[in-house]
């Protein structure tokens, strides 16, 4: 059924959601997980990935272990919600969170990708075309391993978030040290070594140090900072683990 909706226009998909969300409710019907980003609870959340892990996805907004733990960290940790006026920039904006996003900011909302058609904007984050210090808020997360030069994103990403604003950069952390290599071309190469075939490195827990070199300072938030045993089972978090990487500007730029 999921499969069979994502080829659809967006209007049928409106019109068949619902339906598509009351079958999955009946199917996996009980109380044993909840996911934050939509409110549902379900009997279990759906394998997901290459690698298929079960117990990841929110079988009604198709949040994923990231997502849930994200959205909560906004919830507790950040002004995200507070009902003020916001710029908020989102890169290849999570699916699970736009419509809420769209409603939560209305004209203060940008979409933006290279290439989605969908996006608001097309955008290249080596080169975003806004001036500086534009959003009070920018998400960008599992971007960064796609960029030959991160380091530039990074950069530009830092001008364009206003001096109090705060980013929230994730990526995914697959190896010990970041390992990359503009050699491996080839998509079944870089599949190899990077794990997926658009991927052009692996990143690893020095991942923190490339955003500081940046500049910006980074606060690394881990899922068992925020929550309980029994909220890591409940909300589906044992795998898929990440941090969260908190990004502000350097208190020299403020
Ligand atoms: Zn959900």
């Amino acid at each position: 059924m999921t499969i069979f909706l994502r080829k659809l226009p967006e209007s049928s998909k409106n019109f068949l959601r619902p339906i598509k969300n009351f079958m999955m409710k009946v199917c996996y019907y009980g109380h044993k997980r909840y996911c934050p980003v939509c409110g549902n609870f379900s009997r279990k959340f759906r394998h997901f990935g290459l690698l298929p892990r079960e117990d990841a996805q929110c079988v009604i907004c198709g949040a994923l272990e990231r997502h849930r733990f994200l959205w909560v960290y906004l919830q507790k940790r950040t002004n995200l919600f507070e009902k003020k006026p916001k710029h908020v920039l989102h890169v290849a904006a999570e699916q699970c969170y736009e419509q809420t996003f769209r409603e939560l900011f209305g004209q203060g909302y940008l979409t933006a990708d290279l290439h989605n058609p969908a996006a608001m904007v097309k955008m290249d984050i080596t080169n975003i075309q806004y001036p500086d210090q534009s959003f009070d808020v920018i998400f960008c997360n599992h971007v960064l391993e796609h960029i030959h030069n991160d380091i530039l994103a990074m950069s530009e990403l830092l001008r364009v978030l206003k001096n109090d604003g705060w980013a929230i950069l994730l990526v995914p952390i697959t190896s010990e040290k970041t390992f990359e290599d503009p050699t491996i071309t080839n998509p079944l190469d870089r599949r190899d070594a990077f794990g997926q075939e658009d991927h052009v490195r692996r990143y690893g827990p020095d991942y923190a140090d490339r955003l500081r070199k940046a500049g910006f300072l980074v606060k690394i938030t881990k899922s068992d900072d925020l929550f309980k045993d029994n909220e890591i089972i409940e909300f589906g978090l044992s795998q898929g683990k990440q941090n969260i990487y908190h990004c502000t500007k350097k208190s020299t730029n403020v």
